[in-house]
């Protein structure tokens, strides 16, 4: 078990964001199916925006790279403008979906009561759920960050029993697009700390992934990744850049 069970298989995945046109989005895509084939054991997957998951499905249907949305509403259907479902992103070709990312918890004022029911319909509909949780600086600064960890991984994982479709990202907020990772040792920390949380929760708790996000990049991937309870990462800026991302993916080594 651990590290190196068969459960725990590595997973780098890129989040576009509100990035790309659709000519970056095909180019990006293409160049890195071309460059990892069907050859990695690694999970691969890709986050674009909603309106080219149908392109870049086309591309990576035939591999071994995953599609993955990067949010969705809880309910099924109904009058909420601009929203997307879950059996909508499934129905697109997606197998994962980020939820809860700190972009969305601070620009749109999502709440973990939020994420929770999210998570819960990702789950029911068959998509697997990328959970982000993570302090913001002025909490890590004033000694909350077990805290604020422990009341996200609670409040957001409320009533799952069933931990099969769940990967937890730990996104410390203030190393999110700020070129300031957290050091392998406190990204490491919190893991241990989560592994703790999922072992009281989950009886397959050394089966479940749980990946670092925040400014990963080819230099410090190797390092983080070399901690025993990261496997893998979440990646923004960096996945926008095929090298950079295809480094990344190279410093997770399978
Ligand atoms: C993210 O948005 O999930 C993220 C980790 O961004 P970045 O890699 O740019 O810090």
């Amino acid at each position: 078990m651990g590290k190196t069970s068969s459960y725990r298989v590595p997973m780098v995945a890129g989040n576009w964001k509100m990035n790309t046109d659709r000519e970056e989005a095909l180019r990006l895509a293409k160049e890195i199916v071309q460059a990892v084939g069907s050859l990695y054991k690694t999970e691969i997957v890709l986050c674009p925006p909603y309106v080219w998951l149908g392109d870049v499905y086309q591309l990576v249907k035939s591999t071994r790279i995953k599609l993955g949305g990067q949010n969705i509403h809880w309910e099924d259907r109904g009058a909420f403008t601009g929203e997307i479902s879950a059996q909508m992103l499934k129905a697109a070709g997606c197998k994962y979906v980020i939820i809860g990312h700190s972009e969305r918890r601070r620009h749109f004022g999502e709440t973990d009561e939020q994420v929770n029911r999210k998570i819960k319909k990702a789950v029911e509909t068959g998509l697997s759920a990328i959970v982000c949780l993570g302090e913001t600086l002025e909490e890590r600064e004033s000694g909350k960050t077990k805290e604020i960890i422990e009341k996200q991984f609670r409040e957001s994982l409320a009533g799952i029993v069933d931990f099969d479709k769940i990967v937890i990202a730990y996104e410390p907020v203030w190393a999110i697009g700020t070129g300031r990772n957290a050091t392998p040792e406190q990204a490491q920390d919190v893991h241990v700390l989560l592994r703790s949380l999922l072992k009281d929760t989950a009886k397959d708790a050394a089966e479940i992934r749980i990946l670092y996000g925040g400014s990963v990049n080819s230099s410090n991937a190797g390092p983080l990744f070399a901690q025993n309870d990261i496997d893998g990462f979440l990646v923004g800026g960096a996945s926008l850049k095929s090298t950079e991302f295809l480094a990344i993916i190279n410093a997770v080594g399978t």
